[in-house]
């Protein structure tokens, strides 16, 4: 087993021993990944090797995004930002591996402020970034969560509610609690509101989880800090959405409404 996060990296998670299925392979997507995403995927790749389960990073040539390459990934964990730099056929490809391969595609903070000119990567993701929730001078603040439904396999492992100091933002559509299944949303009862930019931004999630196709998608705003990225409970959350993601576990991400 060994870790090696660079340019380019390749993760590869395995489940419990326990579990029949072949080891899950999942990608940390390096398009668009700056200093300070690479550091944080870095960080998270490191609390992983600790988990009860193994992780192995393969390092290689970088590899091209194509459905051949993604054909040998079970999962695809992506923390970008902007238009990114896939073209038209790569992003058909990586929306096919979800959509009719039935692959993950699970997706940290900025992740749905990324690819704003593909339409269907916003209808995959479930959601497009609007704006931080708080003012711009106070980005990241001590967040109170609330987990909404404790059932779901990444939620398993956590308190039902829980601070994290980290970002949180405000989506537009297709963001919609009839399109995904919010799993945690920023307890408004508990946080200033003097801190948010906008008082008529209620409904902030934190994370939730859709199906697209015969993939299964999470996407969590956490992850904008150092702090959050060190955050076992963090780390946890998205350990466990990467495992839902491959199929390792079963987990409903059926629509609650509002
Ligand atoms: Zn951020």
């Amino acid at each position: 087993m060994g870790l090696l996060i660079g340019q380019p990296s390749i993760l590869t998670i395995a489940g419990h021993p326990g579990e029949q299925r072949a080891a899950g392979r999942v990608k940390i997507f390096q398009n668009l990944i700056d200093a300070a995403i690479a550091q944080a995927l870095s960080r998270f790749s490191k609390a992983m090797q600790g988990r009860p389960h193994f992780i192995q990073v393969m390092a290689g040539d970088k590899p091209a995004l194509n459905a051949k390459n993604l054909d040998a990934f079970d999962a695809v964990f992506f923390f970008g930002a902007g238009p990114g730099n896939l073209n038209e056929q790569q992003m058909q490809d990586l929306l096919a591996f979800v959509k009719d391969d039935g692959k993950g595609f699970v997706a940290a903070h900025t992740g749905d402020n990324a690819f704003q000119q593909y339409p269907d990567y916003r209808e995959m993701i479930g959601g497009l970034w609007n704006h931080p929730w708080t003012k711009s001078e106070n980005l990241e603040v001590d967040l109170p969560v609330i987990v909404e439904d404790p059932s779901f396999p990444a939620m398993q492992s956590l308190p039902s509610a829980f601070m994290v100091h980290d970002e949180a933002a405000v989506h537009l559509p297709p963001y919609s609690r009839d399109n995904v299944r919010v799993l945690a949303r920023l307890d408004l009862t508990e946080i200033d509101h003097d801190l948010a930019r906008d008082p008529a931004d209620n409904d902030v999630p934190i994370a939730w989880a859709k199906r697209y196709g015969k993939g299964r998608v999470f996407y969590s705003t956490l992850g904008h800090s150092d702090q959050s990225w060190d955050n076992p409970l963090v780390q946890r959350m998205f350990f466990d959405a990467i495992r839902w993601s491959m199929g390792l576990v079963e987990g409903n991400a059926e629509p609650l409404g509002q």
